[in-house]
């Protein structure tokens, strides 16, 4: 079937909850990804942050084969010995000393939020049920997921969401301040807000966040699943500011291009949730692990977090360096392969992105106003400057 077909077929049977541009991918290698017509892309989205070892990573797909040849899945009453090695290259790269494995990044933060009150009931705090996140954040989709976004567009309709999840302005201390209390078990933030735009957190915002941790005795947690597998130029996000979280949350790229999700947690936190308390069916399977597994290994022998700092600040340099752009881009900013390219004249975002598509080269916008870019980590030179060729171009067309 062609692009059309597929299209049309898809808009009578599946739920509209997408909105879709008029292709289908069906093929996809390293960067470069095409469509059910044969045409040839450049993936600057990598199915937003996931692709991170590139489409089919050769070392993912065999692990993939080998791994479903043995044991597709079976129930977490039993070890699963996959999981436990993938639990402890995690554990072994980062502050974490324990994983628990789910499906999303909705889901790993669902159990983030689980785990921070049950932290706290474990310790007599019954009343110690408040979890703060910031307003123009980004947690994913089910109900505790979607009431700890701080983002009212993805909220309308679906009220009431769950309560004691509070929002403070972004980088805002006195606003952090104001909402935090003896109420408060965790505060739960991304170290850049993907979906809000590409902002990186402040280090002096989070130094005062430290002394409020101390004082009033919360966790801290880091929703790393779009910032987290050596997207923002370290393993994790939190490690550019050098800190250690008390819970992070993975998903996105940590499968490979598989779905799984992670709640890592250290200290007393990483006993909060006991036998019977948190579960999935399919969270940590053999298939999914062993991809993770191998993407994991990719990632961290092959450098790609050094690789992907390297490659953005090359980026935004080329960006930056764009002549006659006053008026049309108003910052180029990010980490690693995790930039934003914020748009001054309304409603071009929507317009740059299918030029760019029509040239080649798959681009995302953000709310109308930020393109983003989060291409494979793999991406090569003479792709980003292809790619980056033809968005100048199309910019300098449409504005
Ligand atoms: N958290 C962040 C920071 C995200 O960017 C996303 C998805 O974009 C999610 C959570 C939700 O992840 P999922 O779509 O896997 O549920």
């Amino acid at each position: 079937m062609d692009n059309q077909m597929i299209a049309a077929n898809g808009l009578e049977y599946v739920m509209n909850t997408y909105g879709r541009f008029p292709m289908a991918l069906v093929k996809g290698e390293g960067a470069k990804v095409w469509d059910a017509d044969g045409v040839e892309y450049i993936d600057l989205v990598a199915g937003i942050a996931v692709n991170n070892v590139g489409h089919c990573h050769p070392e993912v797909v065999e692990a993939i084969r080998e791994q479903a040849g043995r044991l597709l899945h079976c129930s977490n009453l039993y070890w699963i010995e996959n999981q436990i090695n993938l639990a402890k290259s995690i554990v072994d790269n980062s502050c974490a000393e324990k994983v628990f494995f789910c499906n999303s990044g909705a889901e790993a933060n669902e159990g983030a939020l689980k785990l921070a009150r049950r932290w706290a009931s474990r310790q007599g705090h019954t009343d110690k049920v408040e979890v703060i996140s910031a307003l123009n954040s980004f947690h994913g989709r089910t109900m505790g997921a979607l009431s700890a976004t701080g983002q009212t567009v993805y909220q309308a309709g679906f009220g009431p969401l769950v309560p004691h999840l509070l929002h403070v302005q972004y980088n805002d201390l006195d606003s952090l301040k104001e909402a935090v209390s003896e109420k408060t078990c965790a505060v739960l933030l991304e170290t850049v807000q993907g979906e809000g735009g590409i902002i990186p957190l402040d280090p002096a915002y989070l130094a005062g966040l430290m002394e409020l941790k101390e004082q009033y005795g919360f966790l801290l947690m880091i929703d790393e699943v779009q910032t987290g597998m050596g997207r923002t130029g370290k393993l994790f996000g939190h490690q550019r500011y050098g800190f250690d979280p008390d819970v992070f949350t993975l998903a996105k790229a940590l499968g490979g291009g598989l779905p799984i999700g992670a709640l890592c947690a250290r200290g007393d936190a990483a006993l909060a949730l006991q036998p019977g308390e948190h579960a999935s069916t399919f969270g940590g399977g053999p298939l999914v692990t062993a991809a993770a597994q191998a993407s994991f290994d990719v990632i961290t022998k092959g450098n790609l977090p050094e690789a992907a700092e390297e490659k953005g600040q090359y980026i935004k340099a080329q960006v930056a360096s764009w002549p006659g752009m006053e008026g049309v881009i108003k910052d180029v900013r990010g980490q690693g392969l995790m930039i934003g390219i914020e748009l001054i004249p309304e409603g071009i975002g929507v317009k740059i992105v299918e030029a760019c598509r029509l040239k080649g080269v798959l681009i995302n916008c953000i709310h109308g106003m930020v393109l983003r870019m989060v291409p494979p980590l793999v991406i090569t030179k003479e792709e980003i400057d292809k790619a980056l060729g033809v968005l100048q171009d199309v910019i300098k067309a449409i504005a």
